[in-house]
C-alpha cells in the first residue's frame, strides 16, 4: 500500500509561485483501485510523481510498502522505484523498437535485460489478453493493445503500487471500458495498490474510490 501525510510541492517561488500540491493526505491499501479526478494543472500528474519517487515534496511524508520514501538517497529511490512501483503513461510508454513479449521481458532500448524482472512474460501477457500479439511492435497495435502490453509491463516487477496516469486519453469508449475492466482486475488479483488519475468520467464506476484533485488540494 501506500500512505501520504501532508504532502506539499511548490514549483517556482514568487510571483510565479505554484502550489502543485497543498498538504495531501491519503492512503491505498493493497489490491484497491483509487481514483483521482480533477481540472486540467489540478496537480494530477505531480500527485503520481510525488507518490512514485519521482519528484520530492517540500514536506510531508511519502510511505510505500512500508518503506519512507522521502528519507532514501537517490541511488536507493532509483533501486526501489524499480522493485515496488510500476507506472503506466497516456502513451503505454513503449520502446519502438521492441515487441510486445520484449516489452514485458523489460529489456531496455539496446536489448539488454534489465534487473527487477519478477514475473514470466508470457503469464503477463495472457492476463492482459494480448498473447496472440506478443510478436507485435508498438506501431503495429492499437492505442488499447498498447495500452495493454503498458499495463503487463508495468506489472512485470510485481510492483506493490501502480501509477497510473490518463490512461484512456486515446481511446474510444469501449476500448476504454475494456482497459479499466483489465485494471481493476489486476490491481485486485495482484493486491497491488493503484492510483490512477483520469480525466474520464465514464469509468470511475470501475474504482474502488474517487477523490477530486483542485488547485493541489485534495478531498472526497
Ligand atoms: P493535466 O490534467 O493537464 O495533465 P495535472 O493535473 O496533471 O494537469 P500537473 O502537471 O500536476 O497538473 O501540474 C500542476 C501545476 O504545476 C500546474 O500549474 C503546472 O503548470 C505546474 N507544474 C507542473 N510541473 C512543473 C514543473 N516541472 N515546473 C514548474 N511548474 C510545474
Ligand atoms: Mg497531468
Amino acid at each position: 500500500g501506500i500512505s501520504l501525510e501532508e504532502v506539499s510541492l511548490t514549483f517556482g517561488s514568487g510571483d510565479n509561485a505554484v502550489v502543485a500540491l497543498d498538504r495531501v493526505d491519503l492512503s491505498v491499501a493493497p489490491g484497491e483501485l483509487l481514483a483521482v479526478v480533477g481540472p486540467s494543472g489540478s496537480g494530477k500528474s505531480t500527485l503520481l510523481a510525488v507518490a512514485g519517487g519521482l519528484a520530492r515534496p517540500d514536506t510531508g511524508r511519502v510511505r510505500v510498502h512500508g518503506t519512507e520514501i522521502s528519507t532514501l538517497s537517490g541511488r536507493q529511490l532509483a533501486r526501489f522505484r524499480r522493485t515496488h512501483i510500476g507506472f503506466v503513461f497516456q502513451t503505454g510508454n513503449l520502446i519502438p523498437a521492441l515487441t510486445a513479449r520484449d516489452q514485458v521481458r523489460l529489456l531496455d532500448r539496446t536489448g539488454g535485460r534489465k534487473r527487477g524482472a519478477a514475473r514470466d512474460p508470457g503469464e503477463l501477457l495472457a492476463a492482459v489478453g494480448m498473447e496472440a500479439k506478443a510478436g507485435r511492435r508498438p506501431h503495429e497495435l492499437s492505442g488499447g493493445e498498447r495500452q495493454r502490453v503498458g499495463i503487463a509491463r508495468a506489472l512485470a516487477t510485481d510492483p506493490s503500487l501502480l501509477l497510473v496516469d490518463e490512461p484512456t486519453a486515446a481511446l474510444d469508449r469501449a476500448r476504454s471500458h475494456e482497459v479499466i475492466e483489465l485494471l481493476a482486475r489486476q490491481t485486485r488479483e495482484r493486491k497491488v495498490a493503484t492510483i490512477m488519475v483520469t480525466h474520464d468520467h465514464d469509468i470511475l464506476g470501475h474504482c474502488d474510490r474517487v477523490l477530486t484533485l483542485v488547485d493541489g488540494r485534495l478531498s472526497e
